[in-house]
């Protein structure tokens, strides 16, 4: 949905909103309130345009758990919840233990599908905060895959641009991508462009 620069208010909010808080606080934090504006802004809008394009409309619905075994619900799963009440939602369970290196490998066996006769044969959509490199959310749609799905779509709320990363190359990218462009709901994140 958006592009998450290093440094600036986009990356911050995905590190605030999953800070430590009592949850009536966190309904107050700022960071919170972006993030849920963003997701509620993408279930009235672009929810139907997952379905255009795909096999099956999507009926289920997970975010990627934490792998470093965060306890309690997860603030992200509390913002899910205001996606479509007809997905389902989709139990997922992240295999604890996993060493730092290896949790950012696209590994199916990082996560456990709880109910596969659930999955078995539809299109479950995975929520994911941050895509850094795409490790943890891809290793919950393999898993959801051999489990079953036909079809699983990933959607991230941010995905983390680091500037000082291949500077010269990055910067080109970065002037192409972000130029001139505010965040608005007219530009479909599912086609890049219009909804179709
Ligand atoms: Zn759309």
């Amino acid at each position: 949905m958006t592009y998450a620069v290093v440094g600036t208010q986009a990356d911050r909010d995905m590190y605030r909103y999953k800070d430590p808080m009592p949850d009536n606080q966190r309904l107050r934090n700022p960071s919170y309130q972006r993030l849920l504006l963003l997701l509620l802004g993408f279930a009235r809008t672009h929810a139907p345009c997952l379905d255009v394009g795909a096999r099956k409309p999507v009926t289920g619905m997970t975010v990627v758990p934490s792998l470093r075994g965060r306890l309690g619900p997860h603030p992200l799963a509390a913002l899910a919840a205001v996606l479509p009440r007809c997905w389902a939602p989709v139990g997922l369970e992240a295999v604890l233990g996993i060493s730092e290196s290896r949790r950012r490998e696209t590994r199916p066996d990082h996560f456990l599908v709880h109910d596969p006769a659930a999955v078995a044969g539809e299109h479950i959509l995975v929520v994911e905060d941050t895509w850094v490199q795409g490790g943890h959310a891809q290793s919950a749609a393999a898993a959801l895959l051999l489990a079953g799905a036909a079809d699983v779509t990933i959607v991230v709320l941010a995905r983390r641009i680091r500037t000082d990363y291949q500077r010269s190359l990055m910067e080109a990218s970065l002037r192409q991508i972000l130029a001139d462009r505010e965040y608005s709901l007219d530009l479909c994140p599912v086609t890049g462009g219009r909804c179709m």
